[in-house]
C-alpha cells in the first residue's frame, strides 16, 4: 500500500519530470488537490504532505470540510459548476472558482463577495469540443463575457479553464489544451492580462503540462479511485 504522502510526492515529481520534458519551469505549475468526496481525514492528511490548495465541486459537501479546516490556512477553489442559488456560498468561502460561464453568475459573485475578502479569483471554462453534457462557453462567446466582467470590482479573471472528452486521446488532449493556450494568448493580446490555465487531471495531466498548463487538477491520483455512486 503507497500511503497519500506517497502518492503526493510521486505526483510532485511526475509534474516536475513532465515540466522539464517539454521545457517547461516546474515552479509555473501549482497543484490543486481535488478532494471532493474525500473526508476530512483525507484531506489533514495531505495538508500534513505539505499540500495548500484543495478543489471541490458540490457546496453542501464542502462547506462542512473547510468549516472543519478554518484554523489551517488553506486556499479553496470551487471547481463544479456554478448555480444561482450558490453563489453567495461560494462567494463567501472561497478564493477561486474555476467553472464561470455565465454573466449573470459573474455579477452575484461581485456583489455577494463579503467585504474584506480579497476578489474572487475566476477561470472562465470553455467547451471548445461541443459536448452536450459539459459546461462552458464556445471561443466565440469569450471576448464578449470577458470584457463585461472586466469591471467587477470583487472578481478577477485569472484565465481559463477546460475539459477534454473522457474518451479523447492523447492527440485530441494536447488539441483541446492547445486551443486553450491559443484564446488566453489571445485574449492577452487585447490586454486582458490572464495568468491562468487551468487544466489536466489525473487522466491527462502530461498533454496538458506540456500545452502550458499553470494550474493542474488533480484527485484520483492522490486520493486513490472514487466510490461511485
Ligand atoms: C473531479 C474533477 C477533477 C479531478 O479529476 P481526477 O480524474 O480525479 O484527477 C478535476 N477537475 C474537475 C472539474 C473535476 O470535476
Amino acid at each position: 500500500m503507497t500511503s497519500l504522502a506517497e502518492r503526493l510526492s510521486q505526483l510532485r515529481q511526475q509534474i516536475s519530470s513532465t515540466a522539464s520534458s517539454c521545457d517547461r519551469d516546474p515552479s509555473e505549475i501549482t497543484l490543486l488537490a481535488v478532494s471532493k468526496t474525500r473526508p476530512v481525514e483525507d484531506i489533514q492528511a495531505a495538508v500534513a504532505a505539505g499540500q495548500t490548495a484543495f478543489g471541490e465541486n458540490y457546496l453542501q459537501d464542502a462547506l462542512p470540510k473547510i468549516a472543519a479546516l478554518q484554523d489551517l490556512d488553506l486556499e479553496w477553489h470551487f471547481i463544479g459548476r456554478i448555480q444561482s442559488n450558490k453563489t453567495r456560498d461560494i462567494a463567501g468561502h472561497f478564493s477561486w472558482v474555476h467553472a464561470l460561464e455565465k454573466l449573470k453568475h459573474a455579477r452575484r459573485l461581485d456583489s455577494q463577495r463579503p467585504p474584506g475578502l480579497p476578489p474572487l479569483n475566476a477561470c472562465i471554462q470553455l467547451n471548445l469540443t461541443g459536448e452536450a453534457s459539459k459546461g462552458g462557453i464556445s471561443a466565440e462567446e469569450l471576448p464578449a463575457l470577458l470584457e463585461n466582467i472586466h469591471d467587477l470590482p470583487h472578481l478577477k479573471v485569472r484565465g481559463l479553464m477546460t475539459m477534454p472528452p473522457a474518451s479523447a486521446d492523447e492527440r485530441l488532449q494536447h488539441q483541446v489544451f492547445g486551443r486553450l493556450r491559443e484564446l488566453l494568448e489571445e485574449m492577452n493580446r487585447q490586454g486582458h492580462g490572464l495568468d491562468t490555465l487551468s487544466m489536466g487531471m489525473s487522466g491527462d495531466m502530461r498533454a496538458a503540462i506540456c500545452e502550458g498548463a499553470t494550474m493542474v487538477r488533480i484527485g484520483t491520483a492522490i486520493f486513490g479511485p472514487r466510490d461511485s455512486k
